[in-house]
């Protein structure tokens, strides 16, 4: 049986547990939704605790022999699943589109980033590595060994549904530990095929499962004492609901959370690139990214060219279909979302921004979607709503300060630190920037600073709860745990 079952028109989702693919048993199910034209892709289930816990307790015993197959034949399954992924690039792009809705160019570019986390997981040979010293003292050896951890659990937002995912499981499993993972519910289709992929590379049955569904898993994967750890990455307070009952519950967990990006634009700076940087990291992805930028504040004298030029560059946007080409802003991911979105554009209004472009106003060029044009405020301030909340759709909110000093201070005062941007061509404002700004992933000149696979992704203050970020190294030691043996010979 396939990760769907196809007995009705549209398919129903099956989880897979224990290496099956088997239908949920809930009897509840939510719409799977093409966000572009409206569309029912499929239909996931909404499983309940208990074919949670089948799951955990298949990958438990799956684990007992995967935490010992040796590390090269581990690291040789990913290259094999490296493989499949770059045979399959364009469907996966693909799927991306129709269930999240980003363009297929963006979804091209994930697929991009989901691979390099496999490639850097390849790397557990080395990754895995432990650590001695001979000589603790005379006849004295004392060395540090590294061990997987057990079973992880990993809960995933809407917005990556293949590079978030892959953040998770590719490491955590190179590592010797097997994953069950509760994708987005708005966005499940990728996640199954991810799996159906790893199988066909020879991982072997329960060391990878999936659970479909919502609140129920997520308090599953909470509350199951043979889960040893969970990675989240979602909205700020599920990320802090997690972290507080998982730690409660003596897992280790890592959460991501939400973000408001704040961009600081220099008078030096070259305005037409930045613009460009600008443009494409507020309304890419229906500003539905993490690093997306939320906020510009353009310091000194360069505020009225800027805003010219991004009004211009926001009006030259194709909205549509993401796989139609040219489209650059496809829809955002439900009609709740748009509906939530237009609710901020009428506060900004109510609260006084000056509404410089109104992209409730546009049209898209194709579909029945969940379509937002790019909006532009300026005058925002940091008593409004549209300045403290996470809005996750292509508005963009323009502030002004007199210089780089107040200019920080402003995007300082913000509970998110997730990412941070400064365009200029003084490397004196560069230097202040990354020694005063309070956020994890700084960009100079470029809008989307997120860090590659190697690296950790590490937003800071209420962007993050935990200690050990994903990805790279930090990654490594979150899906690892020591032993220290000391001996005399
Ligand atoms: P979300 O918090 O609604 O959902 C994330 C996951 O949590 C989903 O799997 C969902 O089923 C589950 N969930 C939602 N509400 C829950 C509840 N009350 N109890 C238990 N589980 C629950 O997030 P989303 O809308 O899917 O994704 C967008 C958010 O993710 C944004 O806030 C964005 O900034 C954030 N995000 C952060 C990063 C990062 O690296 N910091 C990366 C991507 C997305």
């Amino acid at each position: 049986m396939s990760h769907a079952n196809t007995g009705t028109s549209v398919q129903i989702l099956n989880n897979l547990i224990g290496g099956q693919w088997v239908p949920s048993r809930s009897g509840r199910t939510e719409p799977v939704y093409n966000p572009a034209t409206e569309e029912i892709l499929a239909y996931v289930p909404i499983s309940s605790g208990e074919e949670l816990d089948e799951a955990v307790a298949a990958a438990k015993e799956a684990f007992r022999a995967w935490s010992r197959t040796p590390v090269p034949r581990r690291a040789r399954v990913l290259f094999k699943y490296q493989q499949l992924l770059v045979e399959h690039w364009e469907e996966l792009a693909r799927l991306i589109t129709a269930e999240n809705g980003k363009s297929y160019t963006e979804a091209y570019g994930e697929v991009q980033r989901g691979i390099e986390c496999v490639e850097f997981a390849a790397g557990a040979p080395t990754l895995m590595m432990g650590k001695q010293l001979p000589d603790i003292a005379s006849n004295l050896e004392s060395g540090m060994y590294r061990y997987p951890i057990g079973v992880v659990g990993g809960i995933t937002p809407f917005n990556f549904p293949m590079m978030v995912p892959c953040w998770m499981f590719p490491l955590a499993i190179a590592c010797g530990n097997a994953f069950v993972l509760k994708p987005s519910e708005r966005t499940p289709l990728l996640a199954a095929r991810l799996a159906e992929l790893f199988a066909e590379a020879g991982l072997p049955a329960g060391v990878l499962s999936i659970v479909h569904g919502a609140h129920d898993v997520v308090n599953g994967l909470l509350s199951n004492k043979d889960v040893a750890g969970i990675s989240f990455v979602g909205s700020q307070p599920v990320a802090e609901y997690v972290y507080k009952t998982g730690t409660a519950n003596g897992k280790r967990v890592q959460a991501l959370a939400g973000a408001k990006n704040h961009s600081i634009v220099m008078p030096d700076c070259d305005l037409d690139a930045s613009v460009q940087q600008i443009v494409s990291a507020a309304f890419g992805s229906a500003g539905e990214r993490c690093m997306a930028c939320a906020v510009v504040i353009a310091v000194g004298d360069v505020a009225e060219p800027l805003l010219q030029k991004l009004q211009l560059a926001a009006d030259a946007i194709t909205i549509g279909n993401g796989l139609d080409d040219g489209v650059f802003l496809g829809p955002v991911i439900r009609d709740s979302h748009k509906q939530r979105t237009l609710g901020y554009i009428e506060s900004g209004e109510q609260e006084g921004a000056t509404l410089l472009r109104d992209g409730r106003k546009d049209t898209a060029s194709s579909g029945d979607g969940y379509f937002v044009g790019p909006t532009i405020f300026d005058h925002v301030n940091c008593e409004m709503k549209i300045w403290k909340d996470e809005i996750f759709a292509p508005v963009l909110s323009v502030m002004r300060a007199a210089t780089l000093d107040e200019a920080i201070e402003i995007a300082n005062r913000s509970s998110f630190a997730n990412g941070a941007c400064l365009f200029t061509q003084d490397g004196s404002h560069v230097r202040q920037f990354r020694e005063t700004i309070d956020a994890g992933m700084l960009g100079i000149n470029l809008g989307v600073p997120a860090p590659m696979a190697f690296f950790p992704f590490s937003g800071w203050k209420e962007s993050f709860y935990g200690d050990l970020h994903a990805n790279g190294t930090d990654g490594v030691e979150f899906y690892t745990r020591k032993k220290m043996v000391t001996a005399r010979w």
